[in-house]
């Protein structure tokens, strides 16, 4: 298997492996997430979030584009999918530079908007219960959680 990727046997593995993500982030921390309908981006929010000590349940935020959650930090969840071929900016920066962790499910329709650091996980539908998660990090700070998290 090529570095930097990781295959999960079930939806708790997935949670489990992005609990560990969450203790290796800081403030200010972008997300991306790309993946198809099904493919495992929300939970792989949840963990993070449940990683974070977040007490709210999270859902997918694809109606309201973003949802924020009070943890250890703040976390901001965005589903842009809905912001394919348009080119608003419905305030990304705020998030982005703000002191919470930002994770964004679709980030491929807002490409222009993110920040050059940041964590991309590509999320492939493997069977009924397997994902391949493949980590590209931007930046010294993300290649280092990748490689304390799977390294
Ligand atoms: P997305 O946000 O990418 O549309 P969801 O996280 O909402 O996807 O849905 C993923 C679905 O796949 C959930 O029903 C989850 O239980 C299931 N699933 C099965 N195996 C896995 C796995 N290994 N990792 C993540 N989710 C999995
Ligand atoms: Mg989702």
């Amino acid at each position: 298997m090529q570095e930097n990727q990781i295959k999960t046997h079930s939806e708790q593995e997935t949670m489990q492996l992005a609990e560990k993500l969450a203790v290796l982030l800081k403030p200010g921390d972008v997300i991306t997430l790309e993946g198809d309908l099904g493919a495992g981006k929300t939970t792989l929010t949840k963990g993070i979030a449940r990683g974070l000590g977040v007490t709210r349940t999270v859902n997918s935020p694809t109606f309201t584009i973003i949802k924020e959650y009070v943890g250890e930090l703040p976390l901001y969840h965005m589903d842009v999918y809905r912001l394919e071929d348009s080119d608003e900016d419905i305030g990304f920066s705020e998030y982005f530079n703000g002191e919470g962790i930002s994770i964004v499910e679709w980030a491929q329709f807002i490409e222009d908007f993110l920040p050059p650091e940041h964590l991309n996980i590509n999320i492939t539908y493997l069977d009924e219960h397997s994902r391949l998660l493949a980590f590209t990090p931007k930046g010294t700070h993300f290649e280092l959680v990748v490689d304390q998290l799977i390294g």
